[in-house]
């Protein structure tokens, strides 16, 4: 991979990164509740918007997380090499999500392997 590219992806990942930084904080902002909490309904209702905020914001984590490994890899060189068989990771998979950490091959042989321990776990 040339400078170039790597310069690329890298200015691709901070922005996405503030991108999600962004919408993390507006998901996690807290709301104005009110005073009126003699409303059983709307108490179960804030309870389910709580729990839903907060399964939002691991998966921003997750993906904060990707980023920021792919950014370290950038810095130690590794960028683009998939973690699973250290072949190259194509430019075009790169290009969609720049924070891959698989090669495709690699990606879809673990799909498999999910489909494939669904499949066990459900015929047992
Ligand atoms: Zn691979």
């Amino acid at each position: 991979m040339t400078k170039e590219e790597l310069k690329k992806y890298q200015e691709k990942l901070e922005k996405e990164k503030v991108r999600l930084l962004k919408e993390a904080k507006a998901q996690s902002q807290p709301e104005d509740f009110g005073d009126d909490t003699d409303h059983f309904d709307e108490e179960s209702d804030e309870a389910e918007e709580i729990g839903n905020r907060l399964a939002i914001s691991r998966v921003f984590k997750d993906r904060i997380n990707d980023i920021d490994l792919a950014l370290n890899k950038i810095k130690t060189g590794k960028y683009g090499i998939c973690e699973q068989c250290q072949s190259e990771i194509f430019g075009k998979v790169l290009s969609i999500v720049p924070a891959s950490r698989l090669c495709q091959k690699c990606k879809i042989k673990n799909t498999l392997k999910k489909i494939g321990d669904k499949f066990k776990i459900t015929r047992a």
